[in-house]
């Protein structure tokens, strides 16, 4: 069956060249606004003939280096410096982000969890149908970033996914090293499908997304990294003038070939991480502890490395309960793809 146009409309035209600054606008009826609507802020840049770069942060409302670095994106980047269309959504779920959260503060939808979406579904899966449907089809590259948000802290990297078409996969790849974090990293999802990476890379568009940093915060360090990184982006792809400034130190590269880079938790109590993030550690290491808080004189659970490695990212919140992620291991290798 055939899925109705997507309720959402966008206040700016795509297709006028110079800079437009508007809203992608879903009508809602809730408490507190009976003829309301979501306001998802929206900058077009376009200048001429060229390609058509997306670029998306708060995805995941908690999540601020692509936040803020696309907020500043959106008020400094200039017409004639463009060559092609860059569109800017820096608060992708806003209902997410207005609410400081991982999930959408409307209907509790995690929007990377809802692709492809749905005209006819929640507020969260409409948004998603949107940028599956209407978004995704009118570009080439799409940047999403990431970070860990308030639950994980992540080492930088810029990522792309293992995809049947090998020159799909290929472009992307080069778009993730150029991003020129400090790492660069061949991602295995715990669950792709209803993924907005999946929408987009199942159009044939170049995918790359980010982690970042995270603990619901950001900092100096990983602002510098993002803000480098999407300039970058947008040069590799051909929208800016210049050349791609790769980090001092030589970029190192991580795949995560299986599900044994996670370590998570069967057990409730207080985390101590035993490695800082980006220490290299071996296969049998005590990675983290958890200590039972209800009681004092008992040992505590101890998590060994399934594989030698990085570590990649680590939860941030001292607190744990069972099935939390509490490290992330993955390979350094001396190429990717
Ligand atoms: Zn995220």
């Amino acid at each position: 069956m055939t899925k109705r146009p997507s309720p959402i409309s966008a206040t700016v035209d795509f297709d006028a060249d110079g800079i437009q600054h508007g809203f992608l606008k879903l009508p809602i009826s809730v408490d507190e606004s009976a003829w309301g609507a979501v306001m998802i802020p929206v900058t077009v840049v376009k200048n001429g003939d060229g390609p058509t770069a997306l670029l998306t942060g708060g995805n995941h409302g908690d999540e601020y280096e692509g936040i803020t670095s696309l907020l500043k994106l959106s008020s400094s980047l200039r017409a004639e410096d463009v060559t092609g269309r860059v569109i800017i959504v820096p608060c992708m779920n806003t209902p997410a982000v207005m609410a400081g959260k991982r999930t959408s503060g409307l209907d509790g939808g995690n929007l990377n969890r809802s692709f492809p979406g749905d005209p006819d579904g929640s507020v969260t899966e409409k948004i998603a149908d949107y940028f599956t449907r209407v978004m995704t089809p009118m570009c080439d590259v799409v940047l999403d970033l990431h970070s860990g948000g308030r639950t994980l802290d992540i080492i930088p990297f810029g990522a792309s996914h293992v995809l049947d078409d090998p020159e799909q996969q290929r472009r992307a790849l080069e778009g993730a090293k150029a991003f020129g974090a400090p790492y660069a990293m061949m991602m295995f999802e715990l669950d792709a499908a209803a993924l907005f990476d999946t929408a987009v890379e199942s159009q044939g568009k170049i995918f790359v997304a980010t982690e970042l940093g995270g603990g619901g915060t950001s900092t100096p360090e990983s602002m510098a990294i993002t803000e480098r990184g999407v300039r970058n982006f947008l040069i590799h792809y051909g929208l800016l003038a210049g050349e791609v400034e790769m980090p001092a130190e030589p970029q190192v590269y991580l795949d995560m070939p299986d599900a044994s880079c996670y370590v998570q938790s069967e057990h409730s109590g207080v985390l101590e991480l035993c490695f800082a993030l980006g220490e290299r550690l071996e296969k049998g290491d005590v990675v983290a502890r958890v200590y039972d808080m209800t009681r004092s004189g008992s040992a505590p659970v101890e998590y060994r490395a399934s594989r030698s490695g990085v570590l990649a990212a680590r939860r941030h919140p001292s607190l744990v309960n069972m099935g939390d992620t509490i490290a992330v291991i993955a390979d350094i290798v001396d190429s990717l793809g």
